[in-house]
Parts: structure tokens; sequence; C-alpha cells
């Protein structure tokens, strides 16, 4: 079956990346180097805010754009003098509030300007900041709200109801922004209160280990996760967006992920304004000509985005893309699930890119194993660990596996931007280091003998079939290679006689449909491209595969769908 993934290698192309060749890099590397780029290495002072917008003033970038933002009645852009001077106003806003160093603040809007500068005025008062996405409904709201104790929230109007402030003791200020008329007691207007701040501020000072931001984790397994990250993060989301995302100064990087998800902090804030780099922002929901058309509009150079959107690109037709001039591009990535391989060939059709797969989760709070430009890629590979990470498959009692075994992926503990805590859940938090000095993602894979890593699923979504153990990402890659196939999520089924069986859900491209005799085409397909032992035993054709707000496909859900269990929380669910 292996054989079928490692077959093509993508070889570097060009030259003048930030990384320099994998093993020059890997082997010469320490993150105390890393440390001596920050302002505090010389000054004790620590605050990520600094680091990422204040520590450009005064130098050539002060007055470069860091914010292009637009949606369909917005269009503007900031400067990084600009958005300190914001967010230093919005650090006045929640002082004269009262909100102190160490407390939660929610920010809880769609994606605008204003939420950006939300972000970096409650780190800069030392605050501990909790992105949610604008689409979750009221218990999700409360659920997190709850669990962390948080002191204030910054929403709109349009969202306000679902925030049910009655029920939660511990949060006094509601900001509104884009209110209009009486507020109630407990509320203040971000616009109001902004125009009357003063630009003079302290920033506060904070230590290495101190709370930064506190994110819940998608909720494809269960109930999410409050993960707690520290300032201390910094030191690997600048190396790596350095090296990873390869940002020089000159670029204008665009991530795709909302900031209520990890992607949309450690990558779509931290990370590029660490490097000074230009950020753009687009608001608005998903559309092929609406993402083209912002690549070719801002001459995007770098982009960030996840396999789901990828495929739904692809499953839009190589004709949307030869309709926008996306010349600009240098630099493609990807994260969130596996990457197929065959998004990557298509990939290098279109946009004449390879597209970098780069694997890490909420947990880890930044790149843990990545594909590199300056590497050649394994499509269908996660790649290789970042430099100062040591990665490896471990069996359930943590020895290491030698290469070619599935297993469980694993880290050696120690890296800068590692979680701190789960919030009120010691117990989960300890679960991850249960193998004495590794970290176990949960994650499902292997390492073949060139030390490149391959994802096989989730831990609980391996398959035991007739005695072979099946990942789900390799059969749904081969389902997708198919041209009806638009999406696809494999379970195992329990069955009397094979332990497991497989079953796939599908949803199926525009112009396709659902007979017998496709199903079947399908199944042969997998049969004679895969293994016969993989082919699905069933296929079910359904209009949408149920996904997080951050495009996972919910296994678990279409598990308990398929054995009409109770579904779990679905607070992250998409519509
Ligand atoms: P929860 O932990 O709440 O169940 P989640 O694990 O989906 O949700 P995230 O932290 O957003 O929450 O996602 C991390 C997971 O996403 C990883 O453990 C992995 O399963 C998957 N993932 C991320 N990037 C990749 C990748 N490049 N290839 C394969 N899987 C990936
Ligand atoms: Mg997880």
């Amino acid at each position: 079956m292996k054989e079928t993934m490692h077959s093509k290698i993508l070889p570097v192309v060009g030259s003048g990346y930030n990384m320099p060749a994998y093993e020059e890099a890997y082997n010469n590397f320490s993150w105390e180097d890393v440390e001596k780029q920050f302002t505090w290495y010389e000054t004790g002072k620590v605050n990520m805010a600094h680091e990422a917008i204040d520590r450009h003033i005064g130098t050539l970038r002060e007055n470069k754009v860091a914010l292009y933002y637009s949606d369909a009645t917005r269009d503007e852009k900031y400067t990084f003098a600009e958005l300190k001077t914001l967010s230093d106003k919005f650090g006045n806003v929640l002082r004269k509030l009262g909100v102190r160093k160490g407390e939660r603040v929610f920010i809880f809007m769609p994606r605008t300007p204003e939420l950006y500068v939300s972000v970096l005025g409650t780190i800069k008062v030392g605050a501990i900041v909790g992105p949610l996405f604008e689409a979750f409904m009221e218990g999700a709201v409360r659920d997190r709200l709850e669990d962390s104790e948080a002191v204030a929230i910054v929403t709109t109007p349009a969202l306000l109801p679902r925030v049910p402030v009655k029920e939660l003791p511990a949060l006094k200020h509601v900001i509104l922004v884009g209110a209009e008329g009486e507020l109630e007691e407990g509320q203040v207007s971000y616009e109001k209160e902004m125009e009357q701040a003063s630009e003079d501020f302290q920033i506060e000072w904070v230590d290495r280990e101190d709370g930064l931001i506190l994110h819940y984790t998608s909720g494809s397994t269960g109930k999410p996760k409050g993960v707690l990250h520290v300032h201390n993060a910094m030191i690997q989301h600048y190396q790596t967006a350095k090296w990873v995302l390869d940002l020089k100064d000159d670029d204008i990087y665009w991530c795709t992920a909302d900031p209520g998800w990890v992607t949309g902090t450690s990558y779509g804030i931290f990370g590029p304004w660490l490097n000074g780099a230009t950020n753009v922002i687009r608001g608005g929901r998903f559309s092929p000509h609406d993402w083209y058309s912002t690549i070719e509009k801002y001459k995007v150079t770098v982009w960030y985005s996840a396999p789901t959107a990828f495929r739904m690109l692809m499953g839009a037709g190589d004709e949307v893309v030869k309709q926008y001039n996306l010349s600009s591009l240098r630099h493609i990535l990807s994260v969130g699930e596996p990457l197929n391989p065959e998004v990557v060939y298509w990939g290098t059709r279109v946009f004449n890119k390879r597209i970098h797969d780069t694997w890490w989760m909420t947990e880890t709070g930044a790149q843990l194993i990545c594909n590199y430009p300056s590497m050649p890629i394994k499509p269908g590979s996660m790649g290789k660990p970042f430099p100062g990470i040591v990665a490896a498959i471990v069996d359930d009692e943590g020895n290491e596996l030698p290469p070619n075994r599935m297993g469980n992926l694993a880290i050696k503990v120690g890296w800068p931007s590692m979680m701190r805590k789960i919030w009120n859940n010691p117990a989960k938090y300890e679960e991850y280091f249960r193998l004495k000095g590794w970290y176990v993602s949960g994650d499902s894979a292997y390492m073949d003998e060139d030390g490149y890593f391959w994802f096989q699923g989730r831990v609980d979504d391996v398959i035991m079939t007739a005695g072979e153990r099946v990942g789900p990402f390799e059969v749904e890659s081969k389902l997708v290679e198919h041209p009806a196939v638009a999406e696809a999520g494999v379970i195992g089924k329990p069955d009397p006689v094979r332990g497991e069986i497989i079953k796939a859900f599908i949803s199926l491209r525009d112009g396709y449909e659902a007979t017998d005799e496709l199903l079947e085409e399908i199944r042969q397909f997998v049969k004679v491209g895969l293994a016969a032992h993989a082919a699905p035993r069933e296929i079910e054709v359904k209009d949408k595969l149920p996904k997080t707000r951050s495009g996972k496909i919910m296994r678990r859900v279409l598990k308990a769908w398929e054995l009409g269990l109770p579904t779990g929380d679905l607070s992250t669910m998409e519509d």
C-alpha cells in the first residue's frame, strides 16, 4: 500500500529561500540563536504585541502596510504605525474598564480590522485573549466563557444575542463594535471608547511563561479543550514563519484561516507580524472567484490555506483558475488535515507550484512537521520535523518503532510553543505526556526510510479490517483521485467476520449522479489503485460531509450516524 504513496518526488524549485537545505538547517540549529532576534533578549522585557508590532516602529517597516483588509463593503489598509496606535488605544480602553493581567478577554466577531486591534490590545495589557468563530451558537459561546471565566468580550450587536451575559457571573464587560443607540449596563461602544482613549500607553511587560492566548481545539474528536499558550511561543512562531512560510520583507502574505482556529492566530497574526510581513485579510464567505481575485488584487506571494479549501477550488475546475492572474504566487502551504496527493498534483498543474503540507495541532502552538521550500516533497507526506524538533513513531509503551511501521506520532517534550495547560483539566493535560519524555499527539503515522512522516489518521480512526491496519487517509486520498469524488470520509464499521469493514462517505462533484454503476466503479478504482482489502465495502453518498468550522471532516460524526449513537459535542460543526 505504501508504495503507491511513495511513488513521486517533487524536487526543490528555485533558490534563495530563508531556510538552508534541510540537513544543514536541522544539524546547526539552536532555539537560543532564535531568541537573540528579539528585543527581550537584551531588555528582559517580554510582550508578544511589542515584538509583533511596536518593535517595527522606528525601522523601515514603520510605514509599511501591516494589514490589508477587504470584504463586500470595506477596503482598508493599516501600517504598522497605525496598528501600534490603535492597539495602544484599545489597551487603554481595557485598562479603563479595569481589565488586568492574566484575565481572559474573548473576541467574538467576524474577521475585521477591529478584531485584530482587539487581539493586540488585549495582549498589550497582559490579558489572555480567547478568539471565537463568529459562527458559534449560544451553547458554544457559553461553554468557553464559562470554562475560562472570561471578564470581557468584544462582539457585535448582531452576535450579542448569542452571548448569555446573565448566565456568566464572571463576565463584567461587553464591548460592542458597531453599536447604535442606547447601551445597557455593562456594555460600552468600541468606537466611542476608542475615540476618547489616549494614545499614551504603557505596555504591560510580562514573563515569557505568562498566558497569551486560550484556544479551544477544533472539536474533531470530541468536546473542545481549552489550550493555553504563553508569550514564549513567539520564538517558534517567528522561526517557523521565517523558514516554513519563507516570509521576507517584500512578501504579501495571505492566511485564509479564521483566528477562531489556531492557524488564524499563530500564522494569521503572530508569525507574519513578528517577521514584519504584510498580512492580507479577506472577510466574508468562501467562493473560488472571490479567493482567486483576492490573490490577484493584492498580488499575494505566500498563501497558507487548508485541504478542504484546496479541494473546493479543485472541484470548481481549472477553467476558473485561468480567469485570474495568479503569477504573483511564490509559495503555497496547507494545514489542518491530510493533504491528498491528488491535490498536490493539481496544484503543480494549475499554479505551477508545489503545495507544502504542514502538520501541527492547537496543542503544539506552531508547526512541527513540514515540507520546506528548500526540501524535496513526497506528495502525501507531511514532511520532516522542524529543526529543534525530535519526532518519532512510538508504540503504546513509548518505544520507538523502526521505519515504515504505523504507530503513535510523538514529539520529544520541550519546544518553545508547546501548550502550558488545558484550562480546568490537568488530567487531560497529563494524558498527552503519559509516555515518559514524549508528547503523544493522538495521530497515527509512520516514518519512511528517508525520514519523511506519513499521516494515517487519528489513532482512534485507524481501521482494523480482516487483520490489516488501514489508515483512513490513504483510502480517502484514493477516493478523491477519482474524477467523480469531491470529498471523502472513511470509517471502520464493526463487522462480525472482519472486525471492521471500511465504509466511505463521499460527496460527488457537480455533474455526477450517484448510480450503482458509479459507486461500483469507485470501489474498483480503490481496489485496483490501492489494495483489495482497502476498498470500501460500503459507499454512501452525501450532499456534504460533516465538518468543523476549521474545515476538518468529522469522522466521529459519520461513525455515530452509522452506528445510530449520540453524536456528542457539535458546537464546532459547520451549519
Ligand atoms: P480536537 O482535538 O478538538 O478533536 P482537532 O484535533 O481537529 O480537534 P486541531 O488542533 O485544530 O483540532 O487539529 C489538529 C489535528 O489536525 C491533528 O492532530 C491532525 O489530526 C490534524 N492535522 C493537522 N494538520 C495536518 C496535516 N498536515 N496532515 C494531517 N493531519 C493534520
Ligand atoms: Mg486534537
